[in-house]
């Protein structure tokens, strides 16, 4: 028998405090639930909003056991929460996802050993702990990327090497951490997909998404797909559910996808928590990723998301809030809120740096082609480039 769901009025914990712990406390709070934060920064982004904020570090044993106390429920925002603290909280508490199923997520090596296991393709690979995988590395792998194992996101713990020599000083770079080279693929598109399930095994995804990334950042996302055929969005569908049941998993999980130039589909990585390109789910459909995270975490029963709306989402990125000249201005809201649809997300960062997500602008209308044109014109107010 499962055990009695975690209702409101309750306090959910959150490990981490970035933008996604601040909407998933914004979706709890709209449900009736207290929540509480832990994450060292003072200032992050999910910290100022919820009801208790624990400004401790992921491993404090003094936090950690105050996250557990205030809280029924606990679940983590960021893949790189130290699976350690989480199998502490989940020991005490119901935590979701598992230290286990985030543990894989963690580690691009268990990773692709879980596709494999799944049955779910990857780029060709080889894993680089040592110089004599280095040396043994197959040429039919180079161009590659070679990526830390663990710790990289937005593109960070990587690089594209053309050759061997490319290859040795960037392992060198990444400081001979434990590294996967992939080969480098043609893409022709890129997708995700959201899955969420529950402890009872009771499984709901998010429609198919179409991303594109500018400079290892997602910079774009479009829902429906517009380029993806129907079949490939079921295979995609299809082999994010089998993943998720494959790992037990409880919570939110996002799969990320290439399609190649020749039309394969091929997992790239999977997220244990609601991803930057799910977001278009909190105005375009009747329940968001954010939602499907506090459900899944309680117990409470998972309905099939409607998507009532075409979307597109652009990032909001710290470029935006600097001018060519290199001086600090502010993004032209008054106009980009004068477009019909669009629907702006800040995330309460006190200080904009390239790169850094500052938001996102998510634009809803009834067709796919109304809200592409019009996410057009507000990259065009921001200064974002056509997609
Ligand atoms: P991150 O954890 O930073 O999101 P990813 O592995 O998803 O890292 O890589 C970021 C982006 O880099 C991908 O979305 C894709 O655009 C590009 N990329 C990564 N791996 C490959 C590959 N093997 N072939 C071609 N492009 C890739
Ligand atoms: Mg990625």
């Amino acid at each position: 028998m499962s055990p009695p769901p975690v209702l409101p009025g309750a306090t959910l914990g959150v490990m981490g405090g970035g933008q996604l712990g601040r909407m998933f406390v914004q979706a709890a709070q709209s449900m009736g639930y207290f929540t509480a934060v832990l994450d060292p920064d003072v200032t992050s982004p999910a910290g100022l909003v919820a009801h208790h904020h624990i400004t401790a570090d992921y491993l404090d044993a003094q936090g950690l056991a105050q996250l557990m106390e205030r809280s029924a429920a606990i679940t983590t925002e960021f893949e790189n929460v130290p699976a350690g603290a989480l199998a502490t909280l989940g020991a005490q508490r119901p935590v979701a996802p598992t230290a286990d199923a985030v543990a894989v997520c963690q580690d691009r090596a268990a990773e692709k050993a879980q596709f494999a296991r799944s049955g779910v393709p990857c780029a060709p690979y080889a894993l680089i702990d040592t110089p004599t995988q280095l040396a043994a590395v197959s040429d039919a792998l180079l161009p590659g990327i070679l990526k830390t194992a663990r710790l990289g996101y937005d593109g960070k713990g990587q690089a594209v090497v053309a050759d061997r020599a490319a290859l040795a000083a960037a392992w060198h770079r990444l400081g001979q951490v434990p590294c996967v080279l992939e080969q480098k693929l043609a893409l022709a598109l890129e997708l995700s997909v959201v899955v969420a399930r529950s402890a009872s095994g009771a499984l709901v995804q998010l429609p198919v998404q179409q991303n594109l990334h500018r400079s290892g950042i997602l910079a774009v996302t479009q829902v429906p797909s517009p380029d993806a055929s129907p079949a490939l969005q079921q295979q995609a569908a299809a082999a994010a559910a089998q993943l998720a049941a494959d790992l037990a998993y409880v919570g939110v999980l996002c799969v990320e996808f290439f399609v190649t130039t020749d039309g394969a589909l091929v997992a790239n990585e999977m997220a244990p928590r609601p991803h930057n390109s799910g977001h278009w789910s909190i105005d375009g459909a009747d329940v968001c990723q954010f939602g499907l995270q506090v459900r899944t975490l309680c117990g409470l029963p998972l309905v099939a998301p409607r998507q009532h709306s075409a979307a597109v989402m652009l990032n909001l990125l710290g470029d935006l809030w600097f001018d060519a000249g290199g001086a600090e201005h502010t993004p032209p809201w008054a106009q980009v809120l004068a477009l019909p649809g669009a629907h702006l997300h800040l995330y309460g960062k006190t200080s904009a740096r390239p790169g850094r997500k500052m938001g996102h602008l998510t634009v809803t209308a009834a067709t796919p082609g109304q809200a592409r044109a019009t996410a057009l014109q507000a990259a065009a107010l921001l200064g974002l480039p056509a997609f």
